[in-house]
C-alpha cells in the first residue's frame, strides 16, 4: 500500500517534505496546496505534484487558471483523497486548520510553529516514534528541538538522567525571507527561559532542560551552545561520547580545525557539496574539537540547518501515524537511503 500524502502549505518546509516523500517507495504525494498563484506553483508543476488551493472558495481556485496553472480543487477535495495531511502552513495557523482535518477524518501532522497543546502529542524519530504509532495526529517539533533531541536522547538513554542548559544562537530569517530581522543587531529573546529547550520535554519528558535564545543577523543555521550535567557513574569520556554520536543517525561529527570547517558558512558549503536539493543538511553538525567532558559536565556546540533537519523526521512520522513501521531505526534507515538515492548523493 502506498500512503497518500497531502501537503498543506508548499513553502520552505512543505516543498522539502514533498520531495522527501516523493523519494520513498511506500508513500506518494497526492497534492500540494498554494494560497494563490505564485512562483512556488512552478515547482509543483515541474515535479508533477497536483496543485490545489489552500481554500475552497471557487473564486480563489479560479485565480490559478487566470495565471495559467491547473488547480485540481480546494483543500477539501485534496483531504478527501489523502490518508495523511502534513500541515506546513506558517506557525500559529494550526487551530484553524485542525478542525478542517478532523472534519475530513484524515490523519494530520503539524510543524514546530504550533504548540504541543494543539495535538497533545509531538514527534522526533529517536525520542518517541513508538508513542506516535497509529495516532490520529501529532506535531513534528521545531528545527531546534529536533537538533537537541538528536544528540541529547542517546546521552540520556546511556545515563538514565540528564540536566541541560543551552543557548540557541538563532538565524534571524530564512534565506528566502525578506520580512524578518534583525539585520544589524543581536536580539535576546526576553522570555526566559526560551521555549526551545523545554520543548524537548514534549518528546522526552525525562530530560531536564532549559534554554536561552538570541537572534543574530545571519540566514544560515542556528548554533547551539550546550552544557549537560551527567549523573555520577556515567562511565563516559569525551571520546566515548563522540563515538556514541558517530553511531547516531543524522548526526555528523567533524574536526573543525583539521577540516577547516570552523563556522556555519563552511558547514553549509560542505552541505552544498553533498548535493541534496537547496543545499540542505538534514544532519546535525557537531564540532569534534568543540566537545569536552570535564568531570560530570559536558560542553559542546552543534549547528542546525533550520530549513531541513526536520524533513526526514516528517517522513518517519508519516510511517508512525500510519503504523507501517514500528521500529524508528528501520524507518530512519529507509528514509535516508531513499533520499540519498533520489539525489544521487
Ligand atoms: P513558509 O512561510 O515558508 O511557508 C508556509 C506556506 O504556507 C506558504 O506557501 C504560505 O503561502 C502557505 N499558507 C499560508 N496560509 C496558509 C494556510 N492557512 N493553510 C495552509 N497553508 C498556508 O513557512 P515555513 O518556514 O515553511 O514554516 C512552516 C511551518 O514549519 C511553521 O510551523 C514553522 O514554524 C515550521 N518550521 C519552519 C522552519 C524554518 O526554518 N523555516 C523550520 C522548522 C519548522
Amino acid at each position: 500500500m502506498s500512503i497518500k500524502v497531502a501537503i498543506n502549505g508548499f513553502g520552505t518546509i512543505g516543498k522539502r517534505v514533498a520531495d522527501a516523500v516523493d523519494a520513498q517507495d511506500d508513500m506518494e504525494i497526492v497534492g500540494v496546496t498554494k494560497t494563490g498563484p505564485s512562483f512556488g506553483c512552478d515547482l509543483a508543476v515541474k515535479k508533477g505534484f497536483p496543485l490545489y488551493c489552500t481554500f475552497d472558495e471557487p473564486e480563489r481556485i479560479a485565480r490559478f487558471a487566470e495565471q495559467g496553472y491547473e488547480c485540481h480543487g480546494g483543500l477539501s477535495d485534496l483531504l478527501a483523497i489523502a490518508d495523511v495531511v502534513v500541515d506546513c502552513a506558517p506557525g500559529k495557523m494550526g487551530a484553524e486548520n485542525l478542525s478542517k482535518y478532523q472534519n475530513a477524518g484524515v490523519k494530520f501532522m503539524f510543524q514546530g510553529g504550533e504548540k504541543h497543546a494543539l495535538t497533545g502529542l509531538s514527534y522526533t524519530s529517536s525520542a518517541n516514534h513508538a508513542e506516535n504509532l497509529n495516532a490520529q495526529g501529532t506535531r513534528v517539533v521545531s528545527c531546534n528541538t529536533t537538533g537537541l533531541s538528536r544528540t541529547l536522547v542517546p546521552l540520556y538513554e546511556h545515563c538514565g538522567s540528564l540536566k541541560v542548559e543551552c543557548t540557541m544562537i538563532r538565524r534571524a530569517a530564512d534565506p528566502g525571507d525578506s520580512k524578518k530581522g534583525p539585520i544589524n543587531a543581536i536580539k535576546p529573546v526576553l522570555k526566559v527561559p526560551s521555549h526551545h529547550g523545554p520543548d524537548v520535554m514534549t518528546v522526552k519528558p525525562e530530560i531536564e532542560i532549559n534554554s536561552l535564545a538570541v537572534a543574530v543577523p545571519t540566514t544560515i543555521m542556528h548554533l547551539h551552545s550546550i552544557i549537560a550535567d551527567l549523573p555520577e557513574g556515567h562511565g563516559l569520556t569525551t571520546d566515548s561520547i563522540l563515538a556514541m554520536w558517530r553511531q547516531t543517525p543524522r548526526v555528523i561529527i567533524m574536526h573543525g580545525e583539521h577540516n577547516r570547517i570552523t563556522t556555519t558558512a563552511e558547514v553549509m558549503e560542505m552541505a552544498r557539496d553533498i548535493g541534496r536539493k537547496w543545499g540542505d543538511l538534514h544532519e546535525i553538525f557537531v564540532w569534534e574539537d568543540g566537545v569536552e567532558l570535564i568531570g560530570n559536565r559536558l560542553y559542546y556546540f552543534q549547528a542546525i540547518h533550520q530549513e531541513s533537519d526536520v524533513i526526514p523526521e516528517n517522513v518517519d512520522c508519516i510511517r508512525a501515524l500510519m503504523g507501517t513501521e514500528p521500529d524508528w531505526r528501520a524507518s530512519v534507515a529507509k528514509t535516508d537511503a531513499a533520499i540519498s538515492a533520489y539525489y544521487n548523493c
